[in-house]
């Protein structure tokens, strides 16, 4: 098995020094962008999920899922466009219900205006109060230092982010709205899709997967400094809730003494509910309190989460899905470009942790 250390190493070395600082992200992504041919796993979705007709038909299977969206008031045209794009290149003609979930109540304007985007059913949830606040039970004092250590120190959103990253970590799943489902897509305001989706992932991920990605790169440490001593504690305290044949390889290159800080950039999720709902790794990271201490993202969280927990074969690279947020994207090359009318540029794609996810299945 060869494993393309020598592109991941540099990388890292780079983002090290540089992610830290907010004002240069966009910099090093260009430095992130891999060659043109590269020995990814790129299953794409199998023909049997695709429909490149119009519309769907009545007797069409379809997948208990929902595209769920977290979002602020303030971010409706944001928003309007991620879901223009969604509804323009899939769910036209799929139909998927929208489950939309803010920590204030929805405007009528953005109500309004999201409903008039799609025929698909839309609902709009309120989130709990203790699915959202800081707990009180979390130290203020120690949780506000940390927070102007990380500002001082340049860390991106060291001031802000924990109450969503904690969210989106442990809570989203149990909320009352998503009960009925148990597949999900979940989308952000400002995403680009580059390319048709022709092909139901959520029917592939009910048939055979648990975790769906785009993008995979790595955590700037000073977000995480204790999460993986946590992480190897749960994992001595509980061997037994750690799935034989998982992807530890995607976490560590030396057995789980130390994490490679790769993770699937959860922005893009396609995953499964029920998944989450039956983890007691969720609950025990809150009760350490680090996303409030430190800066626990939900990414490394869920990523770490489907790792250690889902046999790798289950974990899939939606290659066939153009995806773009932020300074970072990913770009089909080759047919599958051509198949999905993709728009996008094929040397753009960001590699960093894709070559760790390949080494799990080469
Ligand atoms: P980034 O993608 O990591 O830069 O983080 P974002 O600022 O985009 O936040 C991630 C997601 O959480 C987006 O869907 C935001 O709309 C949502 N979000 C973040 N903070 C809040 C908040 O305070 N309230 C609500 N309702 N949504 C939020
Ligand atoms: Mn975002």
């Amino acid at each position: 098995m060869m494993t393309p250390m020598h592109y991941i190493l540099p990388i890292l070395g780079v983002m090290y020094e540089e992610y830290g600082k907010a004002t240069s992200i966009s910099n090093i992504a260009d430095q992130w962008t891999g060659p043109k041919s590269n020995p990814l796993y790129k299953t794409p979705v199998p023909d049997e999920y695709c429909k490149p007709d119009s519309s769907m038909h009545s007797q069409d299977r379809r997948a208990n899922a929902s595209i769920v969206v977290l979002v602020r008031n303030s971010e409706l045209w944001e928003i309007m466009s991620s879901m223009k794009q969604l509804e323009d290149r899939f769910n036209r003609k799929f139909r998927y219900p929208y489950v939309f979930l803010n920590d204030e109540p929805f405007t009528q304007s953005l109500k309004h205006h999201i409903r008039a985007l799609t025929s698909a059913t839309v609902e709009f949830g309120l989130i709990p109060s203790d699915h959202w606040r800081q707990a009180s039970w979390i130290d203020e004092e120690r949780a506000s230092k940390s927070r102007d250590d990380m500002v001082r120190n340049d860390v991106i959103y060291g001031g802000r982010y924990r109450n969503m990253c904690r969210f989106n970590s442990g809570f989203f799943y149990q909320h009352e709205l998503l009960q009925k489902y148990r597949y999900y897509w979940r989308v952000e305001p400002d995403i680009q899709l580059f390319c048709d989706v022709d092909c139901d992932p959520f029917l592939m991920m009910q048939d055979q997967k648990v975790y769906g990605f785009t993008i995979a790169i790595s955590e700037i440490p000073a977000t995480i400094p204790t999460l993986w001593n946590v992480v190897k504690s749960f994992i001595g305290a509980n061997p037994d809730l750690v799935t034989p044949g998982n992807a530890m390889e995607f976490l560590s290159d030396d057995g789980g003494e130390s994490y490679s800080l790769c993770h699937f950039w959860s922005n893009f999720e396609i995953a499964d509910l029920d998944f989450w709902r039956s983890e007691a790794y969720s609950k025990s990271l809150d009760e350490k309190g680090g996303f409030y201490y430190e800066r626990w993202g939900d990414a490394p969280v869920h990523s770490i989460g489907a790792a250690l927990f889902a046999k790798k074969e289950r974990i899939h690279f939606f290659n066939d899905i153009g995806y773009q947020h932020d300074y970072f994207e990913h770009c089909p090359q080759g047919d599958v470009h051509t198949k999905g009318k993709c728009w996008c540029n094929p040397d753009k794609s960001v590699y960093s942790c894709l070559y760790q996810y390949d080494k799990l299945l080469l």
